[in-house]
C-alpha cells in the first residue's frame, strides 16, 4: 500500500483588503505543487512540507506543513517588534487524526524553545494535558481562553538531538479564521517564567498525526500570513504595516495561500460499508472521564470478561444466552486470537449481536502507567480500529490492564483526550486467573455482597484454564448473584451512559 501527498502553495502579489480574509473564498496567485518532503520558497516566503510514513507503509504517522517568517536568531521578539498572524482554515474529510495542531509554530535559540500557539486542530479532540509535563493553567490571551503548558524534552531540534523546552498555548474554543496576536502569547509565557530566546522562526502550522491507521483529509488554508507591525483588525494601521514590511527585507511577511491534502490508502471506506449494526444504544454519551469500581444503582451487577476473544468465548456466550444475561467484554488485540483474524472478528460480532457490550482492554495488555501518552494512544487506537472493523463502533469504555492508572496524570488525561469516558475496574475479583481459579473461593467472595452496585471481574482465558473450569466458575457466580436478587446489567446500564463514542 502506498500513500500520496500533495501540497500546493499560491503566492499572491497584491494585498487583499485587511479585514476581508475571513469572508473571502478561493485561492489566487502563483502555485507550486510538491509531492515529497520539501523546504522551498515562493517570492521570498518560506515553506516546508514534511511527512513521516512510520514503520508501517500504510500509515502516514505525521504530516506537517508550515510557512511564515524566519529570523537570524540574533534578536528577541521585543527587539523585532509585535508579531501577528492571520489565518483561515477549511477542513474537509479529515479521518483518523489522533493529534493535530493548527496555529503558530516556531523556535527560539538561547534558550532553545520550540513553541506552539494552537488555535484549531484536525483531530476530533482538543490536544490534551499530555502535551506538557507542567500545566500552568488557563489564561485570557488576545481575547480568548488558552491553556498554557510547558514541557522538557530531549530529542531532535534545530540544533540536533539535544535537551530543549516546549511551550504551548491551546485555545479552549477552536476557531477557523482570525488574527493571532503572537506577541501576546510570548508576553504571557514570560510572566509565567517561561523564558524566550532569540527568534529563529514564526510560522503558520498545519500538523496532523496518527498513531494507528493512516490519516487522510484536506486542510485548506485560503489565507495565512505572519507579519510584524499592527494587527489587521485595525485598518487604520494598514498603510504603516505595508511600509514596515517593505523596509524589512529579512521579514518577508507577505501573503500566501496554501492548500494541502494527504491520504493514506487503507481499507477504511470498504470497512465502513461492511459494517452492519442493528443494535442501537439507548444511553446518552458520557462526558468527562472517571475510574469506576461500582455500578450507580444498588442491586446492579455488571458481569465483565477480560482478555478475549479466546477459544472459550463461544462456551461463555452459550452460557450467558442460557441465563439471558448481557455481559461486557473488554477485548485485547494480540493476547490469544489476533485481531483482524477472521475468528477474532466473528466472535466480537457474535458478542455484539447477542446484546453484550464491547469495551477496550488495550491492544497488547501492557501496564499503561509505564507508557508515554503517545504509546497509550497507540495501544488504544489499534484496539479501537479492530473493534470498529468488526462492529462499526468505537468503545468509550475501557479496562486498564492490571487495573492500573487511577490518579496517574498521563494515563488519565490521555484516555480522556482519546474520548474514553469510563475506565472500569472492579468491585469483586473472584481470582479466576489464579492457577485456574477456585470455585469455592469465588463463591465466598460473592456471598459477602450486600446490595452494593457490583462490577465483577472475570476472564475468557487464563493460566491453567480449561473450558470446564471457566464455565463452572461463571455458573457459580451467576447462580449466586441471581439468588441474592442482583439484576445483571451491562456496563452501559451500570453507568447509565453509552459504551460507544
Ligand atoms: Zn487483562
Amino acid at each position: 500500500m502506498n500513500y500520496t501527498k500533495l501540497i500546493q502553495f499560491l503566492a499572491i502579489t497584491g494585498l487583499v483588503s485587511a479585514q476581508s480574509f475571513c469572508s473571502s473564498t478561493g485561492h489566487s496567485g502563483q502555485s507550486v505543487t510538491e509531492y515529497s518532503n520539501t523546504v522551498g520558497n515562493i517570492n521570498g516566503i518560506g515553506y516546508e512540507l514534511w511527512s513521516d510514513s512510520g514503520s508501517n507503509s500504510a500509515t502516514v504517522a505525521d504530516y506537517l506543513c508550515r510557512s511564515g517568517l524566519s529570523f537570524d536568531s540574533t534578536q528577541t521578539h521585543s527587539q523585532i517588534g509585535h508579531m501577528y498572524a492571520d489565518f483561515k482554515l477549511v477542513k474537509q474529510n479529515i479521518q483518523n487524526v489522533d493529534y493535530s495542531y493548527v496555529g503558530i509554530y516556531g523556535w527560539t535559540k538561547n534558550p532553545l524553545v520550540e513553541y506552539y500557539i494552537v488555535d484549531n486542530w484536525l483531530s476530533q479532540y482538543r490536544p490534551g494535558d499530555w502535551v506538557g509535563d507542567t500545566k500552568h493553567g488557563d489564561f485570557m490571551i488576545d481575547g480568548a481562553m488558552y491553556t498554557v503548558f510547558e514541557n522538557s524534552r530531549y530529542g531532535p531540534s534545530i540544533e540536533g538531538d539535544t535537551q530543549f523546552k516546549q511551550y504551548f498555548s491551546i485555545r479552549q474554543q477552536p476557531r477557523d479564521c482570525g488574527t493571532i496576536d503572537i506577541t501576546a502569547h510570548f508576553q504571557q509565557w514570560e510572566k509565567l517564567g517561561m523564558r524566550m530566546g532569540n527568534m529563529h522562526e514564526a510560522k503558520v502550522l498545519g500538523e496532523a498525526g496518527s498513531n494507528g491507521s493512516g490519516t487522510s483529509g484536506t486542510a485548506d488554508f485560503p489565507y495565512a500570513k505572519v507579519y510584524i507591525g499592527s494587527s489587521n483588525d485595525n485598518s487604520n494601521n494598514y498603510q504603516q504595516q505595508q511600509q514596515q514590511q517593505q523596509n524589512n527585507d529579512q521579514n518577508n511577511g507577505g501573503q500566501w495561500d496554501w492548500w494541502n491534502s494527504w491520504n493514506s490508502n487503507n481499507d477504511y471506506q470498504q470497512q465502513q460499508q461492511q459494517n452492519n449494526n442493528n443494535v442501537v444504544s439507548s444511553y446518552p454519551k458520557g462526558s468527562g472521564f472517571q475510574f469506576y469500581t461500582q455500578c450507580k444503582n444498588r442491586n446492579h451487577w455488571a458481569i465483565t470478561y477480560d482478555d478475549g476473544p479466546t477459544q472459550y468465548a463461544d462456551s461463555i456466550l452459550d452460557l450467558l444466552k442460557k441465563y439471558n444475561i448481557k455481559a461486557t467484554f473488554f477485548l485485547v488485540g494480540n493476547m490469544y486470537i489476533k485481531s483482524y483474524d477472521s475468528e477474532w472478528t466473528r466472535i466480537v460480532k457474535r458478542m455484539y449481536n447477542e446484546g453484550h457490550v464491547i469495551g477496550s482492554h488495550t491492544y497488547s495488555h501492557n501496564d499503561l502507567t509505564q507508557m508515554s501518552s503517545q504509546q497509550i494512544i497507540q495501544e488504544m487506537q489499534q484496539l479501537e480500529d479492530a473493534v470498529y472493523n468488526a462492529i462499526g463502533k468505537r468503545p468509550a469504555f475501557m479496562r486498564p490492564p492490571y487495573g492500573s492508572g487511577n490518579g496517574n496524570q498521563t494515563v488519565m488525561s490521555t484516555l480522556q483526550s482519546f474520548g474514553i469516558t469510563a475506565a472500569c475496574t472492579w468491585y469483586v475479583d473472584p481470582m479466576d486467573w489464579d492457577n485456574g481459579g477456585n470455585v469455592a473461593y469465588a463463591k465466598q467472595e460473592f456471598s459477602k455482597l450486600n446490595g452494593e452496585g457490583v462490577i465483577s471481574l472475570n476472564h475468557l482465558e487464563y493460566n491453567g484454564s480449561s473450558a470446564q473450569g471457566i464455565i463452572e466458575l461463571s455458573t457459580a457466580e451467576i447462580e449466586l448473584m441471581l439468588a441474592k436478587g442482583y439484576k445483571p446489567v451491562t456496563m452501559e446500564e451500570c453507568l447509565g451512559m453509552s459504551a460507544y463514542k
